[in-house]
């Protein structure tokens, strides 16, 4: 992997602010759209380099129906190349909705009085856990609003406890987190807890329009917000996640903020960020917010395929905020994550099935089909289905070790992996109809690891699991 030196404005150092508005918006002002031009970033990016501001403003800013087309299939290879056909599946687990802020998208700010408030007891969060497990859950995201009551040491406790239970053969594997920014020895108090990745959304980049969405309690301050990963590393926790909510601002400013939010991890601890994350804005309960800057689907297309070319090596997640069929669309051009068997309603795992109430969650779903659905479509879409936590579990993150990077590596172990959780998923959780599609689908990927992977090996330990036994991984 080769990183271009770059020099910004504001130089790089931990802690302190690295968003300079006038830079951005001059990138995107004299972005060089050449055809010549743009196709060699395209091809940089094939070579796996990360794109700088200058390119990624050359991408941003084609309007060429030809090139976007390019773009797209860029994209495309490149997921190929670095990912191959893994999809990773995770699930949100709201745990508490009390905030003491007033974030003008969101249903659970202050000024929303109509939001249902309740915070998990540890008998809800039990029953929770439980029927995530009863689907094949293996891996979640546990979310919070932010209230003094959800401080790092709720936090962690909340990990500890999911951790610790285990349903028939299932289990939580690995617990993410998307909760406010905190300090620095309240990263180390939920790093300790064994977390996997640590998610805060700077939401917009530019502060001027942070101002006006962000009108009450701590999260006022933009500056302590863009600062929180830095913290986060400062305390040891290398594993982050950035994101933008799209449609507060300008997504091309957005957009080339998440690469320099990158670029700035990088420069200053050797390590980008994990996953970066783009939702766009959806209905809440009592929001108003003016459409003025609304992402339409052929942009957030493009936005997906860009951000696949800007940052080869990080992980790319796509929600159930949005529909199953634009999931499926953009999924093509670089996404890595996704969410299935979404339910964010607090209680709504092990409650009644219970029809969507914009009053008791933050913001309306898009895609509410069961895991196994999702899963049933993948596979027919030749995705493999990953439910793999192997590399954190090994300690393979961070500066040491970029799974992405490491030649041979999604062969040798992301692939076997994938496979193993799969066939887990297969033995214990599937309908019949995606258990065979599954099984099929494990021996056409066997079929092509040939040679670069230890088949006999995995074949192995696919008996193993066929006789019962579970959490093998490479
Ligand atoms: N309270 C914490 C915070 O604000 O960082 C935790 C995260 S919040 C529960 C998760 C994310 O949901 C936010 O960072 C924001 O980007 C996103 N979000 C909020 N309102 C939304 C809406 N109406 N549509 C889509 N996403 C929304
Ligand atoms: Fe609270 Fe987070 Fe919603 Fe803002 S986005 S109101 S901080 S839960």
């Amino acid at each position: 992997m080769i990183f271009k030196p770059q020099s910004y404005k504001i130089a790089d150092r931990p802690m302190q602010g690295f968003i300079d508005v006038d830079e951005i918006n001059n990138y995107l002002a004299t972005a060089n759209t050449d055809k010549g031009y743009v196709r060699e970033v395209i091809a940089r990016s094939l070579d796996k380099n990360r794109l700088t501001l200058e390119e990624t403003a050359a991408l941003v800013k084609t309007t060429d129906p030809e090139l976007i087309e390019e773009i797209k299939d860029g994209a495309r290879k490149l997921k190929e190349k670095v990912y191959g056909n893994r999809i990773v599946l995770f699930a949100p687990l709201y745990v508490g909705n009390l905030c003491t802020n007033d974030c003008q998208y969101c249903g659970f700010r202050t000024s929303n009085k109509s939001a249902v408030r309740t915070t998990l007891e540890k008998n809800q969060l039990i029953k929770e856990v439980e029927a995530l497990e009863d689907n094949g859950q293996k891996r979640l995201i546990l979310v919070f609003g932010e209230h003094p009551k959800y401080n790092a040491e709720f936090i962690a406790e909340t990990a500890r406890t999911v951790y610790s239970i285990k349903k028939g053969k299932g289990e939580i594997r690995r617990v993410n987190i998307n909760a406010a920014p905190m300090d620095i020895e309240g990263f180390r108090t939920v790093s300790q807890a064994g977390i996997g990745t640590y998610q805060v959304f700077q939401e917009t980049y530019h502060p001027e329009m942070y101002k006006i969405y962000h009108k009450g309690g701590k999260k006022t301050d933009y500056a302590y917000r863009l600062t929180a990963l830095d913290r986060a590393q400062e305390a040891g926790l290398d594993d982050v996640g950035i994101g933008a909510l799209f449609g507060l601002y300008n997504w091309q400013f957005e957009a080339l903020s998440l690469v320099r939010h990158t670029n700035h991890l990088e420069a200053c601890y050797n390590v980008g960020p994990h996953t970066i994350s783009f939702p766009r804005i959806k209905d809440a309960s009592d929001i108003n917010i003016d459409g003025k800057y609304f992402v339409n689907d052929n942009e957030f297309t493009r936005l997906v395929a860009i951000l696949r070319l800007a940052v080869p090596y990080t992980g790319l997640i796509l929600t159930a905020r949005e529909n199953a069929q634009i999931r499926k669309e953009v999924m093509r051009f670089g996404v890595s994550q996704i969410d299935g068997g979404t339910k964010i309603e607090l209680g709504a795992y092990s409650g009644s099935g219970c029809e969507q109430n914009l009053d008791k969650e933050q913001f309306r779903i898009n895609d509410n089909r069961a895991l196994s659905e999702v899963i049933d479509e993948l596979l027919s879409d030749d995705y493999l289905p990953s439910f793999c936590t192997a590399c954190y579990r090994l300690g393979r993150t961070g500066e040491h070790f970029m799974e992405f990077s490491v030649p041979g590596f999604i062969k040798r172990f992301c692939s076997p992996n994938a496979i193993l959780t799969l066939a887990e998923y297969l033995e214990d959780y599937a309908p019949l109809h995606v258990f065979d599609k599954g099984w099929l689908m494990i021996e056409k990927n066997l079929s092509t690891l040939n040679g670069e992977a230890n088949v006999p090996e995995i074949r192995k330990r696919l008996e193993r699991i066929k006789q019962g036994e579970r959490d093998i991984y490479f």
